[in-house]
């Protein structure tokens, strides 16, 4: 294993390690194993992909072995989950095959995780629709859809034993709902950590996945998860523990940053749009914002811009300049305008 692989933090007798797991070919993960006064706890359970689960176990042994805890994995009793993500909780069906703990996860996202096929299924339809929308030819979006990977078979279903909601508290930890990145979305929060999934990275800026594809996703519900966040930490010494790149040592300071970054995409888009000869697709913006992606980011970069189209529209900057055609037309494109 990599000298990384678990890396062990500390305060008031709760000790948290962050194991690496290879969750993507090209994505490092990591989940947390918390012991203390409280039943052994893990977050995240690695995408059950390459060598994602060994990895996790390898872990556990380490922080016998190396930090010398008694911690035996037939002990841990849930899992929490930051959202259903692949690389976050697609790995939940194989630990299931060593562990015997409960699966614990936002209400939002449990369907993903209990009814895996069924969420594909449904998913593919408003993929499509959205590719439609945006301008994608239709030759293009299954190949698109079958790139991005939200595939039949990827994963297996697993039972949720709890349905988590804002505001539930158990063993010292506190469960924040932070929808935007994902629908159910969540941060724990165990003082001084924060385990913050997707919500805020070190150095990325999280992708958020439009309303139009992911109900109570979006920028909108984004930037106030951030702000309640920024409440929640402000004053106080946190360190947030996110599910990929570095912890964040100064949480209010990188969400100002994050938000910073929004705001200048948001130019951005605007701008194309306000500078376009004719009103224009969220595909054609997606050229713009990003040249030359392989397929297999092409969905990502096109939610994306979604997710700013969106926000713009709810805020009544831009509108959709051909709702007169959508009458006539079986597969309508969405051609975007200033208000
Ligand atoms: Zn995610
Ligand atoms: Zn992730």
């Amino acid at each position: 294993m990599q000298d990384d692989a678990v890396m062990r933090f500390e305060s008031c007798g709760t000790r948290v390690y962050r194991i690496r797991s290879q969750v993507l070919p090209h994505l490092v993960g990591y989940v947390y194993l918390l012991l203390g006064n409280f039943p052994p706890t893990l977050i995240d359970t690695g995408s059950g992909e390459g060598f994602s689960t060994t990895d996790i176990l390898n872990g556990f042994e380490q922080v016998r072995t190396k930090f010398g805890e008694q911690f035996n994995p037939q002990q841990l009793e849930r899992i929490l989950i930051t959202h259903a993500h692949i690389d976050h909780a697609g790995g939940a069906s194989s630990l299931s095959a060593f562990l015997e703990a409960e699966i614990w996860i936002h209400i939002y996202d449990s369907r993903i995780v209990a009814a895996y096929e069924e969420r594909v299924a449904v998913a593919n339809i408003s993929f499509q629709r959205f590719l439609t929308n945006a301008g994608i030819e239709r030759e293009q979006r299954s190949a698109i859809i079958r790139e991005f990977g939200f595939v039949k078979g990827r994963c297996s279903s697993t039972s949720v034993a709890r349905l988590l909601r804002d505001g539930d508290t158990f063993d010292g930890i506190n469960v924040h709902h932070v929808p935007g990145h994902c629908a159910g979305q969540l941060c724990f929060e165990l003082q001084p950590f924060l385990f913050v999934g997707d919500l805020i990275l070190q150095k990325t800026v999280a992708q958020i996945w439009p309303q139009s594809l992911a109900s109570n996703a979006g920028l909108i519900n984004q930037l106030a998860s951030l702000d309640k966040i920024v409440k929640l930490t402000s004053g106080k010494q946190f360190i947030a523990l996110p599910g990929h790149e570095d912890i964040i040592q100064n949480v209010t300071e990188r969400i100002e940053t994050v938000k910073r970054t929004h705001a200048r995409r948001l130019e951005r888009v605007e701008k194309y749009i306000s500078q376009s000869p004719k009103p224009i697709t969220i595909a054609e913006l997606a050229k713009k914002m990003y040249a030359n992606l392989p397929l297999n980011r092409n969905l990502l970069a096109l939610a994306d811009v979604g997710a700013y189209v969106e926000y713009l529209q709810q805020n009544a900057v831009i509108r959709v300049a051909n709702y007169e055609d959508f009458e006539q037309l079986q597969e309508p494109i969405f051609r975007y305008a200033r208000v």
